[in-house]
């Protein structure tokens, strides 16, 4: 049994260590299918993006690597490219003949502030609550809204494999009165978009990022069964951006799916997407 993860960030971008530290732990970790996905250049500077010059180093060691360690480990080269209504997604020209094995599309900023920057919904609470006071008068719900709307908008428009950590901003809001997770409003804003998602044919990520700290996923545990019932395909990531985390949360995460019904996830080979099947020890290679 072995496991898999396309999610994952080193130096390129904001991840801690070279691509190299982080498929030494892949493989000595076991597994034997590993993503890389740093985030993708954007039109404009930002402290945890790559920046667009570094991208040609990016596939050269990859590469290098790829070829290095061909015989422990299936290596592939991705982007976690961010969608920002009007400014950022993968029908941008940076992204068009690029050549990468498979694409995440995911959302980190929503709208534009005053000061020209963007509000970031998955950083610093105090940033988010700043944000929110300015672009929403502090109405939660009404941001919320706002961030599954943009949210259908990047699946409508598509182009990319994985929709990453599908309702991140959960993180940030869950601090709030007006929020909470399973109130009928906010399923059926989560409901809708996983329709979108299952149509649109899209992989949706379980990323365990936050299960170690906060002991929640992306999409939250409370949606697999729903995930499940759907029967929209589904990958785990660990979106790790130390070395350490390649594997985090994996065996818990995977426990929790087969017991919830789920049978298979989803597994690249020789750039296609594949069924394949697993329990709470990996995947069934
Ligand atoms: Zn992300
Ligand atoms: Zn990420």
């Amino acid at each position: 049994m072995y496991w898999s993860n396309y999610h994952s960030h080193c130096t390129f971008c904001d991840g801690r260590s070279s691509m190299e530290d982080f498929v030494k732990f892949a493989i000595a970790k076991g597994v034997k299918s590993y993503g890389f996905s740093s985030h993708a250049p954007l039109p404009f500077l930002t402290k945890w993006t790559m920046v667009e010059d570094d991208f040609s180093e990016y596939k050269l060691e990859f590469e290098r690597l790829k070829q290095k360690h061909n015989k422990e480990i299936d290596l592939f080269l991705g982007l976690e490219v961010d969608f920002i209504e009007n400014y950022s997604s993968v029908q941008n020209v940076f992204f068009q003949d690029i050549q990468l094995d498979y694409l995440i599309g995911s959302i980190h900023y929503l709208d534009k502030l005053p000061t020209d920057e963007f509000w970031c919904i998955d950083g610093e609470f105090t940033e988010f609550d700043k944000g929110l006071k300015i672009l929403f008068d502090g109405d939660i719900q009404f941001a919320i809204k706002r961030f599954y709307e943009v949210s259908t908008l990047m699946i409508e428009k598509g182009g990319f494999d994985i929709v990453g950590h599908c309702d991140k901003i959960a993180l940030n809001s869950q601090h709030y009165d007006g929020f909470h997770p399973m109130e009928n409003w906010y399923m059926n804003l989560v409901g809708d978009l996983l329709q979108k998602i299952k149509e649109k044919n899209l992989i949706l990520e379980i990323n365990t990022k936050s299960l170690t700290d906060r002991g929640i996923t992306y999409p939250n545990q409370e949606f697999y069964s729903l995930i499940n019932e759907m029967q929209i395909p589904i990958i785990v990531n660990s979106d790790c951006h130390y070395p350490t985390n390649v594997i985090n949360g994996f065996e818990s995460t995977f426990k929790t799916l087969k017991n919830i019904g789920f049978k298979s996830m989803q597994l690249l080979k020789n750039s296609k997407w594949e069924t394949i099947e697993f329990d709470e020890k990996g995947l069934r290679f």
